[in-house]
């Protein structure tokens, strides 16, 4: 069972409006939370009735499959996204995350100047992940939900979707991902990381 996150947000943001996070959180998010779950109830019933087949063009089980994990992505990484908001975008909160951005980029300003420029040229998530499989740091874009590496942990999670920006910002993709920076809470990224950095695969 897949539950409903509340935002851990409750002011309104800076330069994204309450419209667009309200559509964004309660209709979209939620909807992939009940999918999520309606595709999960599917599986158990097709398993327990003995009555599948695992056929690679189509099946039922393939489709359910399919959309289990489009499905499930769109839980997790929005809510690593939502998770992110509502902070001031001090990254002072964030004194082991800034060291490792600093060293790999040689400063926040650069790091976050590249991380915005992958964001403008993703279609879906920019994502900074701690990447157990490397031991560091690592920038990944992911068009769709399921364009995923494995054995990486989202520490700063970015929707690039039209639906998180179309509202306030119209084509000015720019401006929604300075107003990210803005609102960004670096002490959410920072426990985070400080959960998993110790973790190397
Ligand atoms: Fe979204």
């Amino acid at each position: 069972m897949y539950n409903t996150k509340p935002l851990p947000f409750s002011e309104d943001l800076e330069g994204i409006s309450k419209k667009t996070i309200e559509q964004h959180h309660d209709k979209l998010y939620v909807g992939y939370v009940n999918k999520s779950n309606e595709i999960r109830e599917k599986l158990v019933v097709l398993r327990e009735s003995g009555n599948f087949e695992g056929n690679a063009t189509f099946s039922e089980l393939r489709a359910l499959k399919d959309a289990e994990t489009f499905a499930v992505n769109g839980v997790y990484l929005h809510e690593w996204y939502f998770d992110l908001l509502g902070g001031n975008g001090d990254w002072q909160k964030a004194p082991n995350l800034v060291k490792l951005i600093e060293e790999k980029w040689g400063s926040m300003e650069k790091g976050i100047a590249y991380f915005s420029a992958c964001a403008m040229a993703a279609r879906g998530w920019s994502i900074l992940a701690w990447d157990m499989k490397y031991g560091k740091i690592k920038h990944y874009n992911s068009d769709i939900h399921n364009q995923a590496v494995w054995g990486c942990v989202p520490l700063i999670t970015l929707d690039v979707y039209e639906h998180a920006y179309f509202m306030d910002y119209g084509t000015d993709k720019k401006g929604y991902i300075q107003a990210f920076w803005k609102n960004m809470n670096w002490e959410a990224a920072e426990m985070l990381l400080n959960k998993v950095s110790g973790i190397t695969l």
